[in-house]
């Protein structure tokens, strides 16, 4: 018998495979997960070849210690694809594989009970007609398990003991009255089963505007890649649009697959619901989400429901682009210009820029939405690389877009109008009408440079953060100092710790501060803050949310979070408070996210046939980006700020990769960024590289590390990628900090 090896790619710093000797039975196959030695540890690795022979010496070579036989393999196509987001963003291929499947499996141990085979259980007609009647009535518990039988095709007995300890009891006596039956499926081997034609015309459609009849036209007619940009207003049905273009790809294909990208799940749950209502005929489990804020299980039950092909559709955060979907046939990346598409830690990826990769690899059709397209993607629209599709109206006739008014800070202030608190008069007068006539407001706080910070008035002390560079936030209610960076925290001291004066206060709005003038400049207005403090507790957004629907809320106040896809009926006025911030950013993107932002939380007004108003505080009423605001104008906004970047030699004109080190002193960083530029100098590319200057970064001291950064910037995005992939066995072999990474594409500059 001649020896097999197979090389295994781990999740470890090291862009290589690992060869290993097998002798197990099960016929190893290129994609299936195995468990091999690695170091002290036992690993999970994912088969990449097979040979039959290695270069490591006989003796140094180690075995594979167990396959996971169940697991159906990984395709070559997926492993392709893993490999080319390693080979991008500079990491090994295991880097990138492993940590995109769900933790069970990866963790051998698992393996048998993931794959496990559990009882589930099904009502029967007896059971449905005498149950009911067999139950005492305050056997609350026995209740629910038989109302869950009753609703749902059959129960895993894991579910069942969620809504009843001793369910396995209960099923036993079930059983022997004849009320129900055992049907053993796998979960897997169950889903792979379910592939499930699509309903015919369940609930009336909404009838498409032409616009929208286009787009799907255009989507639902293309052949192989197919890039589109759907460039919609809010509010003019992008969702339609995506229902549409599914429903007639999943009915054409009996076993095509559909994965559509969301910034946020959590944020926008009516998303969700428009999904799983439009599509309820499909089989159970034939829908299944795909982010981080799920249980683990679940997690790892929806990824091999995507994986064996059950699932049609995989509703996901930016995790879901690397999910194994063998029959994926079309990608919707939702709001496309949203920064929550790049991943910020560990392998920094944009799943924008991977599901047009991934498209083009499958030679299948993938739908950029959004109103505010990002500028790269506009660029690309532009030079007619992506198809474009307009829907220029809102699909509601009497939805009107919402008029934009600029609020001149600085003639307030001349002309000595009263402004409480930095609301000024005019936004004060439209809230209290609002108010009046039972309308919703929404207020909205640039976070950027707006927390609230503690400060003396009289020897301009501001508190700030021991270990961090950064200011410390002010949290009133729990009466604390926190430092947004590293979470520091402490009471608020009573007096001024330099000169003793006991009248400090609080500088800048912070939105609890503006919850609360708002509750005594608009009296009688009940006032909702939503921001990431008010809803840490999970769930807890979207109980809020839920009040602002049932109209149990007058004014509405938070960041960001109130700004995402939430279709707020009787919001009618959005006042936005301190967006002048970001105009003078150092970052170069600042701009574009403002705009994005302010469209964004604009489009969340007048949505149902009430004419909704914007308004904008600001001491610019005449820059060119609220010009373009107030004349909704996103086209000249884009082609203004295209050719600025253009002139500047800036993104999308160039590329650029960013090199970050940490270390326990500044010195330490700056030294270690010098050497990897000196040592990036040679390298093949490298000629057509700009390497900046190392800069300590903003917020240099976190934890008491101190971080610093290296820009790196080329025309030729080929010249990039050849000198950072030759960059690397150099960096590795440079010492002194406490890490670095390299980030391609960098949001954030
Ligand atoms: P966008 O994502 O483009 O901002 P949405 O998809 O949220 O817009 O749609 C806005 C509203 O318009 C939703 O309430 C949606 O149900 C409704 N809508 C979309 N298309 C139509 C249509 N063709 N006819 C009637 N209502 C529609
Ligand atoms: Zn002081
Ligand atoms: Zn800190």
């Amino acid at each position: 018998m001649t020896d097999v090896f197979v090389r295994v790619a781990v999740d470890q710093p090291m862009p290589v495979l690992f060869d290993y000797r097998y002798g197990l039975p099960d016929v190893p196959v290129v994609g299936m997960l195995v468990q091999v030695p690695f170091g002290r540890r036992e690993v999970v690795g994912l088969i990449c070849e097979i040979a039959d022979t290695s270069d490591v010496p006989a003796s140094k070579l180690r075995g594979v210690t167990a396959v996971c036989g169940a697991c159906p393999p990984l395709s070559e196509t997926w492993i392709a694809l893993a490999g080319f987001a390693a080979d991008y963003y500079q990491r090994g291929l295991g880097e990138v594989a492993l940590p995109a499947m769900p933790q069970a499996l990866r963790d051998a141990a698992r393996w048998e009970r993931l794959f496990a085979v559990e009882p589930r259980y099904r009502m029967l007609a007896e059971g449905r007609a005498q149950l009911p009647e067999a139950l005492p009535a305050r056997a609350i518990a026995l209740r629910r398990l038989a109302d869950a039988l009753a609703q749902e095709p059959s129960l895993a007995l894991s579910d069942a003991r969620a809504l009843h300890p001793k369910a396995s009891a209960t099923f036993d006596d079930w059983l022997a009255r004849g009320w129900i039956e055992e049907t053993v499926t796998a979960d897997v081997a169950g889903l792979e089963s379910l592939m499930p034609a699509l309903p015919t015309g369940t609930a009336p459609l909404p009838v498409l505007t032409d616009e929208q009849r286009d787009a799907v036209d255009a989507i639902s007619g293309a052949q192989g890649f197919a890039p589109f940009l759907l460039h919609g207003v809010t509010g003019s049905g992008k969702t339609e649009v995506y229902l549409h273009a599914l429903a007639a790809l999943l009915a054409a294909r009996p076993d095509a697959q559909a994965l559509v990208l969301v910034p946020e799940i959590n944020l926008t749950p009516q998303f969700e619901a428009a999904f799983r209502a439009r599509f309820a005929a499909l089989a159970d489990g034939a829908i299944v989400t795909m982010h981080s804020g799920l249980a683990e299980g679940e997690r790892a039950r929806n990824w091999l429901a995507a994986h064996t092909g059950g699932a049609r559709i995989v509703l996901g955060t930016r995790l879901a682009i690397l999910a194994s979907m063998p029959k994926l046939a079309i990608i919707v990346v939702d709001e496309e210009h949203d920064p929550a598409y790049k991943q910020q830690e560990g392998l920094r990826y944009s799943a924008r820029d991977l599901a047009i990769y991934r498209a083009k690899q499958l030679d299948v059709p993938v739908v950029l939405g959004s109103a505010t397209p990002s500028l790269e993607t506009w660029w690309q629209a532009e030079q007619g690389r992506y198809t474009r599709l307009t829907l220029a109206r809102r699909a509601v006739a009497e939805a009107a877009l919402p008029s934009v008014r600029l609020i001149d800070l600085e003639e307030e202030r001349r002309r000595g109008r009263a402004s409480v608190e930095g609301l000024a008069g005019p936004l004060i007068a439209a809230l209290k009408s609002r108010v009046e006539r039972g309308e919703q407001s929404l207020v909205f706080l640039n976070r950027r440079g707006y927390a609230p910070i503690l400060s003396c008035d009289a020897c301009g002390w501001v508190a700030g953060c021991p270990r961090c560079s950064a200011y410390a936030v002010l949290h009133k209610p729990e009466r604390a100092l926190r430092c947004h960076h590293c979470g520091w925290e402490s009471r608020i001291p009573k007096s001024c710790p330099e000169c003793g004066n006991i009248d400090i206060a609080p500088m800048g709005r912070g939105t609890q501060r503006v919850e609360e003038t708002l509750a005594s400049v608009v009296p009688g207005a009940r006032v909702l803050r939503i921001d990431a403090d008010s809803t840490r507790r999970k769930g807890s957004a979207q109980a809020l949310f839920s009040d602002v629907h049932a109209g149990e809320v007058d004014i509405l106040v938070g960041t960001q979070m109130i700004a995402k896809g939430h279709d707020f009926r009787r919001v009618t006025l959005v006042g936005v408070l301190n967006a002048d911030t970001a105009l003078f950013s150092h970052d170069f993107r600042a701009s574009e996210r403002l705009f994005a932002q302010l469209t964004q939380v604009s489009g969340r007004a007048g949505r149902a046939g009430l004419p909704g108003e914007v308004m904008i505080q600001t001491r610019y009423p005449r820059h060119a980006l609220y010009q373009a605001l107030s004349r909704q104008d996103y086209v000249g906004f884009a082609n203004s700020t295209l050719a600025e970047r253009r002139d500047a030699r800036l993104p999308p004109f160039v590329y650029q990769a960013m090199l970050r080190a940490e270390g326990r002193t500044l010195d330490a960083a700056l030294a270690f960024l010098k050497q990897a530029a000196a040592a990036f100098a040679p390298l093949p590319g490298a000629d057509r590289v700009t390497v900046y200057d190392a800069v300590p970064l903003t917020i240099v001291k976190v934890f008491n590390v101190h971080r610093a950064q290296l820009l790196l910037e080329s025309a030729s995005r080929a010249a990039l990628q050849a000198s950072l992939r030759a960059w690397q066995p150099e960096l590795r072999a440079l010492k002194g900090v406490l890490r670095w990474n390299v980030e391609v594409d960098p949001l954030d500059v």
